[in-house]
């Protein structure tokens, strides 16, 4: 059995998500018919639109259930900028790619914000963009409220204001970040918010896009007029359950998250102990309880990769999307990590089920391979 330390990249499926979907499954219909069993299955969306919408800060008529955080982010950004007239997209330059390609493909200029040294996006330099804009401007900012492969949690109330005050929208991917710090759209006063079930131990391919009242939107997928015609085709009702049964256990699971930062600290000193010329990347930012990113001189993230997977631990090296390409993530090359650094950074990141003992085992393998791969190869 291998220990598994990412979480990042998707969480293990929660019993009660999986009570949730299993009892969808034993219940045919769909949603848009009229008899009974369609309204069954209409009446579980509407009981999960309630649990995600109350619990993400929104109107649940405001909330579009989506395939996953990649559809909810696309349609925010294409979808707010068609509706909106907007005239420029601003992105961070550690977005995650689905934010990123997005933006690429709407036509409208694109500037990427840089981010300092920690990873944090440089609010001065944004507003250098925007005092640039003429009145008639209408600017779309993404950020995420947290990096996947860093924690790094960006400013996003002062990215609001910054953004409202120049008339203009934000999106926030807040995928990494449900679940694992406190998300609301109302408490961030934002235009709309990214989140995913797997991210939260619910199952993969469902996602939402919650928006506050009244913001408009454009729609990306056309169809039957389901999810208040903001994306046609018909619902993923098992999926969604199950997101909603996630989302309850993963907010009461959100006590947990100083004990899981403790384990996260013990791991890093005990690899800092090891390798104290390694690097913690963002270690001086806010970062999720979860994660961490460590990047370590003459020790690349393929060959941690392998020799920990021989080992029996399951660790990432950037985001799961990129993972298999022998290049640096853009997040570590946006963060401009000296030397070759940006190829030796890994991402550990752990859950509610991660144990001490399998940290000081982890740390065991990861010192044995140091030792006997970085160390002699150096030497
Ligand atoms: N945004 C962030 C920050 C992510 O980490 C991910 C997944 O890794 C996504 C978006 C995409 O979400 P999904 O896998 O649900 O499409």
């Amino acid at each position: 059995m291998s220990t598994y330390l990412d979480y990042n990249a998707t969480a293990p499926l929660r019993a009660e998500a999986r009570a949730a979907m299993l009892a969808c499954f034993d219940a045919p219909g769909n949603p848009s018919s009229v008899h009974g069993a369609g309204r069954r299955a209409s009446s579980q969306i509407a009981k999960a639109r309630k649990i995600l919408g109350y619990t993400l800060g929104a109107h649940p008529p405001d909330l579009v259930f989506t395939s996953g955080g990649t559809e909810a982010n696309n349609l925010a950004l294409l979808g707010l900028a068609k509706a909106n007239n907007c005239t420029h997209i601003y992105v961070s330059a550690v977005e995650h790619s689905c934010i990123r390609q997005a933006a690429m493909a709407s036509g409208l200029p694109v500037e990427f914000i840089p981010v300092t040294a920690n990873g944090v996006i440089d609010l001065d330099v944004l507003q250098m963009h925007l005092d640039d804009l003429s009145h008639e401007a209408c600017p779309l900012l993404a950020l995420m409220a947290a990096n996947n492969e860093t924690g790094v949690i960006q400013p996003v109330q002062k990215a609001t204001r910054m953004m409202y005050t120049a008339n203009g929208h934000i999106h926030v991917d807040a995928v990494q970040a449900f679940g694992k710090m406190p998300v609301n759209l109302a408490v961030m006063g934002v235009d709309s918010l990214a989140v995913s079930a797997h991210k939260i131990g619910g199952p993969m391919g469902v996602g939402a896009l919650v928006l506050t009242h009244g913001t408009k939107l454009a729609p990306m997928v056309f169809g039957g007029g389901q999810e208040s015609g903001y994306r046609g085709g018909t619902e993923n009702v098992p999926g969604i359950a199950g997101f909603a049964a996630a989302t309850e256990a993963a907010i009461k699971d959100l006590d947990a998250c100083d004990s899981i930062e403790m384990l996260r600290d013990h791991v890093q000193t005990r690899l800092l102990d090891i390798a104290p010329d390694a690097l913690v990347v963002g270690g001086d930012a806010p970062r999720l309880c979860n994660t961490l990113c460590l990047a370590t001189p003459g020790f690349t993230a393929d060959t941690q990769l392998m020799a920990m997977d021989i080992a029996g631990f399951s660790i990432s090296s950037g985001s799961a999307c990129s993972s298999g390409k022998v290049r640096a993530s853009v997040v570590m090359l946006a963060m401009n990590l000296p030397g070759d650094l940006a190829s030796c950074a890994v991402r550990i990141s752990l859950g509610k089920n991660t144990t001490r003992d399998e940290l000081d085992a982890f740390a065991d393998a990861w010192g044995e391979a140091y030792g006997r791969i970085a160390l002699k190869e150096s030497a």
